[in-house]
């Protein structure tokens, strides 16, 4: 991902909407980019900045909102990689109980 990609994610990120896949290339960008990083910080803290006015986020700390996000958001991109493991993992079972099954029927003929 380039800078200029990177920085156009950084509103869909904040509004959250970014897919998973998308999400997930974001944050690896941040993280080993210094500048984009600085960029979304300075976005996130303006936007966190906002929503304390409207009353939201009362008496957090807003040096920490942006780190509680990226590791919230890390945390899907784990979770929907675990399920997608889990999801595989059990389509391959089904097909093998089933194969097994098949081949009991099939021996008891
Ligand atoms: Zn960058």
């Amino acid at each position: 991902m380039t800078c200029k990609e990177a920085e156009q994610m950084i509103m869909p990120y904040i509004n959250d909407e970014l897919t998973d896949k998308e999400l997930e290339a974001f944050l690896a960008h941040v993280y080993s980019c210094k500048s984009c990083y600085e960029e979304l910080e300075i976005y996130y803290t303006l936007y966190a900045g906002l929503a304390q006015l409207d009353g939201e986020n009362e008496g957090q700390d807003m040096h920490n909102l942006l780190q509680e996000a990226l590791s919230v958001s890390e945390q899907r991109v784990r979770g929907r990689k675990l399920f997608n493991i889990y999801f595989g993992v059990s389509q391959v079972l089904a097909v093998a109980a089933l194969a097994v099954i098949i081949m009991t029927e099939i021996l008891r003929l």
